[in-house]
């Protein structure tokens, strides 16, 4: 530690033991004492406001405040000093040097100055017995002088440097988000703790030094990344490119349905900074904006907008990959008597719960759309002829058998469907719906809670 007095730099007591943390200064004094032939040296260096470096050879720990005590403000008073006998000296600044580092007897003390002239410090050959300090003597502990500023310019951006790495690596863990730096070889530089916690399987793997391909490699085999189940390798190659050159920002799904927007950019030094911000629960909003623009809000069915556009597509994989599918249009069988006899919001509890006895009923991959009103559309991928019949029947006895009441009143229902079976090439999901339309029409007017079917063997 140090006080300021006017322009003074007064070097206290603190700052001993300084040798211990940075040998450099205890290996200059102990250089300068072979060097000037005297058992006593003394170093004393103010690298920074609050850090001073101070090294005593051939002394105890306690002498190093001593002298910093003693030696310190008469250089600063008098400059060099080169006293050949204390005992005859007559200054009283050196009279007590005298008096208070016995048996010290000769001292040859020179300042410490830095690239701009200021002194920051000093060194002192101290001998026990009278002696005669050359010019030669001056000479060398001013080059020694010259090479302790030297160290402690570099002992001073040193602490800067690692004062300034702490202070990002502090910024870098107070970040909300994970971060990540690789170098430009692609190997880990730092990662945050947040980075680490994201990649809860694999967060042990991400250690300085480690290459970003065998990360990603080792991630999916630890589980990481469940997207790259089944096609490991290509989904490896793709992430390491999209890695060597980042643009767009990209997602990607951890276990437990949870999302990342990760955002990668090259440095200027050719490494790279990645940001991985979770957008698990803006993911889930976006699923739920999908599923109510894509879903009839009473049923829970395809709308119609929604249900066509996938029918269409699966029509398409089907003839791509000649394979059969087929479709069911159904309509509630007097429906109007139903919400004039029971009420609308009766009609209403009917359609949900009648939509919801055929989905129980269907498969994953079935596709069902709320055409509109009391009428719907079923999609049966993979289904022909007599099986798409029997799905039919099956969905017409549910209907009517449903033990339905509202307000405690019993509510009977039944659905005519008519069914079409996807044929030629020429087909397109508007006219298999026609000619299921046609068959549900014909299943109407032979009196209702019936299936026919256009040209379908049964
Ligand atoms: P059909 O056997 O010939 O199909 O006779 P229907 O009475 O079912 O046929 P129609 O097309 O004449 O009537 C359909 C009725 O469905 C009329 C309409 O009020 C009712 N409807 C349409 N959408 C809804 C709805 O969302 N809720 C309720 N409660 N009723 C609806
Ligand atoms: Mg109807
Ligand atoms: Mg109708």
């Amino acid at each position: 530690m140090t006080e300021k007095s006017g322009d003074e730099t007064v070097f206290d007591k603190a700052g001993c033991g300084v040798p211990d943390t940075y040998p450099a200064i205890g290996a200059v004094s102990r250089v300068a004492c072979a060097a000037l032939n005297v058992p006593r040296v003394f170093v004393s260096v103010s690298v920074s406001e609050d850090d001073v470096l101070q090294s005593c050879a051939g002394m105890s720990k306690g002498d190093v405040g001593a002298c910093a005590e003693l030696i310190v403000p008469e250089m600063i008073r008098a400059g060099i000093v080169k006293v050949g006998d204390l005992r005859t000296a007559k200054r009283p600044g050196l009279q007590k040097i005298a008096a208070g580092l016995n048996p010290v007897r000769a001292i040859l003390a020179v300042p410490v100055v830095n690239e701009h002239g200021e002194t920051i410090g000093v060194i002192a050959a101290l001998d026990t017995k009278r002696r005669r300090f050359t010019v030669s003597n001056r000479a060398t502990l001013s080059d020694i002088a010259a090479g302790v500023s030297g160290m402690a310019g570099l002992y001073h951006a040193a602490v800067r440097h690692l004062a300034a790495e702490a202070e990002l690596k502090d910024a870098m863990e107070a970040l909300p988000d994970g971060f990540v730096l690789y170098d430009k070889n692609d190997r880990l530089v730092h990662c945050n703790r947040r980075y680490r916690e994201i990649y809860k399987e694999s967060g042990n793997l991400r250690v300085p030094g480690v290459k970003f391909s065998d990360l990603i490699r080792q991630g999916v085999y630890a589980g990481q990344y469940p997207d790259a189940i089944g096609n490991e390798e290509e989904w490896i190659a793709q992430r390491i490119h999209e890695h060597q050159f980042p643009g767009k920002p990209i997602e990607q799904q951890l276990p437990g349905d949870r999302w990342l927007r990760i955002q990668e950019r090259r440095t200027n030094t050719g490494g790279l900074v990645g940001f991985r911000i979770d957008v698990t629960e803006l993911k889930r909003q976006e699923r739920e904006l999908s599923r109510l623009a894509w879903t009839d809000s009473l049923t829970g069915a395809l709308n119609r907008h929604r249900f066509l556009e996938l029918a269409e597509a699966e029509l398409a994989h089907s003839q791509r990959h000649f394979r059969n599918v087929s479709l069911l249009m159904l309509d509630l069988d007097n429906f109007k008597m139903i919400n004039d006899c029971h009420g609308h919001a009766a009609g209403d509890h009917v359609l949900r719960a009648t939509c919801k006895s055929w989905q129980d009923q269907l498969r994953g991959r079935d596709l069902i759309g709320r055409l509109g009103g009391e009428e719907f559309c079923v999609l049966l991928p993979e289904t022909r002829g007599s099986d798409v019949l029997v799905v039919a029947e099956r969905l017409r006895q549910v209907t009517e058998q449903q033990k339905l009441s509202y307000d405690g009143e019993p509510i009977r229902v039944s659905v005519s469907i008519g069914a079409a079976e996807y044929e030629t090439i020429a087909d397109t999901i508007t006219s298999v719906i026609k000619r299921a339309d046609q068959s549900l029409y014909k299943a109407k007017s032979l009196g209702r809670n019936r299936v026919e079917a256009s040209k379908i063997e049964g």
